[in-house]
């Protein structure tokens, strides 16, 4: 058995899968492997890196709070990484969100802004506000409860009988013509079904449904989203797992459309790639309704790693680097754009669209759409050849690199992309 042999690896079918790349090193926005080869890290690592791999500052603030302070336990304990953390994101966040809680990983944040909600109104006595609106095609994570917030899917299939039950309006995406119609119509709906019963929250990714295949919609719509929640007297939640820390080209998607969630998830770029860590941001209103001398209104909810120091110390050196340059992330949908243009012209691609950082297209392909479709291992393969990591969604395909991309390394993308499209004939 080589060493390999004993390892499970995430969203592999270890039977089909060819062995994974052994990657021996990274640096900016290259990966190098073991064999020597390299290759440019078109989608961020699953979406995570933003400065690009190996940045000397996060690694020697790392280092440094290392050789301080590893970690401690965070219930009655407290250090400065994490407090002086929570400010830094206070002043970035939507002026409403006062109250950070910690975690690890994307899926924690989300489950722990679900129970937050919950309890809010269960600690106000509203026991029957135990429904969730989400969005159909959405993706909040793998634990069970972000699993139940989000679509039901051939990812989630053998599990759907586990799932607490959730209602679905449609995601108003605005690759069609008729995007202001279909807005209204999700709008009403959503109106019906908040009057028809009582609900503890409202989820959604704004903006961009990632997982789903970079799904885009207009700020307009969030904006009245909000509009139309707070009417009925429900919490909002954004789960800005994927589009925080400027890969929406702003901060987050929440400052970009200026609205306001009652509690907002962060998770993949906190750290700027180094380290798990997550946070989950609420309102001083429902942070008040769990502030009591009664125990039994505790958030009893916690894990090992809470506020790691480490963590906390790679989050605050990424967030002065965001600081530090934020026309790196603000500037990068015009530099996607010009490359977009050029894509138009092969009709073997369509919707064609870019949020921020975020490019991505849907290949044209006969039969059935989705995630296991043939083509998106066809084109990572091809592309792999050519120097390029990418994990396409399906049909589609979709560029999140990190921000210290260079104009070479993008027209190295782009190129190859352009070489797939020409040979799509011999390919598929
Ligand atoms: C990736 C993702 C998650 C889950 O995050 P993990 O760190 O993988 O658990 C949740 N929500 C969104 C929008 C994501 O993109």
């Amino acid at each position: 058995m080589s060493s390999s042999n004993c390892i499970w690896h995430p969203f592999t079918q270890m039977k089909t899968a060819s062995p994974p790349l052994k990657v021996r090193s990274a640096q900016g926005a290259i990966i190098e492997l073991e064999d020597g080869r390299q290759l440019i890290d078109c989608i961020s690592s699953w979406w995570v890196n933003l400065h690009g791999h190996g940045h000397p500052k996060i690694s020697a603030a790392i280092h440094q709070q290392a050789l301080r302070l590893e970690h401690v336990l965070f219930a009655g304990f407290t250090h400065e990484p994490a407090e002086q953390l929570a400010q830094k994101l206070l002043e970035v966040l939507p002026k409403n969100l006062k109250k950070v809680f910690f975690s690890d990983n994307g899926s924690t944040a989300v489950e722990v802004a679900l129970k937050q909600a919950y309890q809010y109104w269960y600690n106000r006595g509203e026991m029957d506000r135990t429904s969730f609106l989400c969005f159909e095609g959405a993706y909040h994570g793998d634990t069970v409860g972000a699993m139940s917030l989000g679509g039901r899917s051939l990812f989630t299939k053998p599990f759907n009988d586990l799932l607490f039950d959730v209602h679905y309006a449609p995601f108003p995406a605005d690759h069609s013509k008729n995007v202001f119609e279909k807005e209204q119509q999700t709008l009403s709906f959503i109106d019906s079904e908040l009057s028809a019963r009582s609900f503890a929250a409202v989820v959604i990714e704004p903006l961009i449904q990632g997982a789903n295949g970079m799904r885009i919609c207009r700020p307009e719509f969030l904006t009245q989203l909000q509009k139309l929640v707070h009417r009925h007297n429900t919490l909002l939640i954004y789960d800005e797992v994927m589009t925080g820390f400027g890969r929406t080209g702003d901060w987050f998607a929440s400052t970009k459309t200026d609205t306001q969630p009652d509690i907002i998830c962060l998770a993949k770029g906190l750290t700027g790639g180094f380290l798990p860590l997550a946070v989950t941001v609420c309102s001083e209103e429902i942070y008040e309704s769990f502030y009591s001398d009664d125990s039994l209104k505790t958030f009893f909810h916690g894990h090992s790693y809470t506020a790691n120091p480490l963590g906390c110390a790679a989050a605050l050196a990424s967030i002065e680097l965001l600081h530090a340059q934020p026309d790196l992330f603000a500037g990068m949908q015009q530099r996607h754009q010009p490359y977009l243009e050029r894509l138009r012209n092969y009709p073997c691609f369509e919707n064609i669209r870019c949020c921020g950082t975020i490019a991505a297209l849907d290949v044209v392909v006969q039969g059935q759409k989705g995630y296991l479709h043939q083509i998106g291992p066809q084109i990572r393969i091809r592309l792999l050849e050519l120097g390029l990591l990418v994990r396409p969604l399906g049909n589609v395909l979709y560029l999140m690199p990190p921000y210290c991309i260079t104009d070479a390394q993008l027209d190295h993308i782009y190129r190859g992309i352009e070489t797939v499209a020409k040979e799509r004939i011999i390919l598929f």
